[in-house]
């Protein structure tokens, strides 16, 4: 992979709800950011619709699911956080969104993005859609300076991302060992606690899923992704 002349190897994961990025690929961020990868992260949402119950005061499940988010996030090595606080449910793509993670990648300057898969046949979640899809227009405006050029001020110029990971993809062509930070990945879930009925359940579930994913590749754990590199021209 081609880095920055300042040696930064960045990664950037867009996602709709806080937990979202350590259900689908905490094993894969803990090991980037384990091997000095600078890891940031978008959370689309607010996670307002993360309870079952309406006797929670929304300000509060708000408040809580950040900070469970942020407790996640310093386990798994990733150095900050944009919460753009959309009302979760109702993340509509619009250009506003797009506009805003253009301006992300724009500022962040990833060589790798991750995100949901946009187009795995029923995926139930709009917000998961909605991200992916926003995500990748973000991943094409950001490099043409024809895209939202009003930001193009103060130093700020296009960038080109080089790689794009969706997970939650049903048609995976890269596989990621997480042996070595699959612990992490489990501790880092395990801060979501709000999201959590029967931590036995989803500690099985989660080490059920990443041990079949990695099985046959020959790995103890893994994740897997989809592949794009928009800047290959046969992709296009
Ligand atoms: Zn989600």
């Amino acid at each position: 992979m081609e880095k920055e002349a300042n040696g930064n190897d960045r990664v950037l994961v867009i996602f709709a709800h806080p937990d979202d990025a350590e259900f689908t690929s905490g094993g894969t961020i803990g090991k980037w950011a384990l091997e000095g990868r600078k890891v940031s992260y978008v959370v689309c949402t607010d996670g307002s619709k993360g309870a079952e119950t309406d006797r929670i005061d929304t300000a509060d499940l708000i408040a809580t699911r950040q900070t469970e988010q942020r407790r996640a996030a310093v386990i798994l090595g990733v150095t900050d956080i944009t919460f753009l606080k959309c009302p979760d449910g109702e993340l509509v793509d619009n250009r506003g969104i797009s506009a805003e993670l253009t301006r992300m990648i724009r500022v962040l300057r990833p060589q790798t993005l991750l995100t949901w898969d946009p187009w795995r046949p029923y995926q139930l979640h709009a917000d998961h859609r909605v991200t992916g899809y926003a995500a990748l227009d973000a991943v094409m405006a950001a490099g043409n300076p024809r895209y939202f050029p009003e930001q193009l001020v103060d130093g700020l110029e296009p960038h080109q991302v080089e790689e794009v990971y969706l997970f939650g993809t049903d048609q995976p062509d890269i596989w990621v060992d997480i042996s070595a930070s699959f612990d992490l990945k489990v501790e880092a879930i395990r801060q979501h606690s709000s999201q959590i009925g029967d931590w036995g359940e989803v500690i099985q579930h989660v080490t059920e899923w990443n041990s079949r994913v990695g099985r046959d590749k020959g790995f103890a754990y893994a994740e897997s992704f989809k592949l794009l590199q928009p800047r290959c021209s046969i992709c296009r």
